[in-house]
């Protein structure tokens, strides 16, 4: 069972890419995500935002062709683990002149390494130890810190939530 959620979440985040992302992010995350290389994770719980999405205080900042976020997500399933050569990481965050609500809220790619090969500063602060947590199901709290993203794509409450972002954000 929670081996099952790795590859759940990755066709989720798939799906996502395939209905919203630019063709510059099908590119080059859907293949190796397609293969089994990467894998997926969603990132849209924050310590104050769970059921009620509008709450997400994940901040995406325009820096040239990237985004910076920054914030702090919790409960992200597989948020890290190293069976796979890059964890891509979808993540809900708002741009600084974002409407208030749920319609404020976009999805952010952030990988785990970077296409250069440079680890992203996203970082898994701690694993989840509780009751359903097994060990290969790592669900993690990301610490607050800047990490790069590649650009957005929009959100809104039009993703779908099968493969509704996370972390990175993170
Ligand atoms: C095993 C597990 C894996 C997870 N994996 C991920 C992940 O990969 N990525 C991710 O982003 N998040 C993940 N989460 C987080 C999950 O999405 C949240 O736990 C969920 O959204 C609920 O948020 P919350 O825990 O803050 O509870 P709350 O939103 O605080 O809800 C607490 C209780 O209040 C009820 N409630 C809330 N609002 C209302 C309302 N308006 N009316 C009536 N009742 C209400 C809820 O039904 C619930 O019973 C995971 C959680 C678990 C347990």
């Amino acid at each position: 069972m929670s081996f099952s959620l790795c590859p759940l979440l990755t066709q989720g985040a798939i799906e996502a890419l395939l209905l919203r992302g630019s063709p510059e992010l099908q590119k080059r995350y859907l293949p190796k995500m397609v293969e089994g290389r990467w894998t997926g994770t969603m990132n849209l719980t924050e310590p104050q935002a769970g059921s009620d999405l509008s709450l997400v205080r994940t901040k995406a900042e325009r820096q040239g062709d990237h985004y910076l976020v920054s914030g702090q997500k919790i409960f992200i399933t597989y948020g890290e683990h190293d069976m796979s050569e890059n964890i891509v990481h979808l993540v809900l965050a708002r741009t600084p002149d974002a409407p208030e609500g749920v319609k404020g809220i976009s999805l952010f790619v952030v990988p785990k390494f970077m296409e250069d090969g440079k680890r992203n500063p996203a970082k898994c602060a701690s694993i989840e130890h509780k009751l359903g947590s097994g060990p290969s199901s790592a669900r993690s709290r990301s610490p607050r810190s800047a990490s790069r993203a590649a650009t957005s794509s929009r959100a809104g409450n039009r993703c779908p939530s099968s493969a509704t972002p996370m972390y990175a954000g993170c």
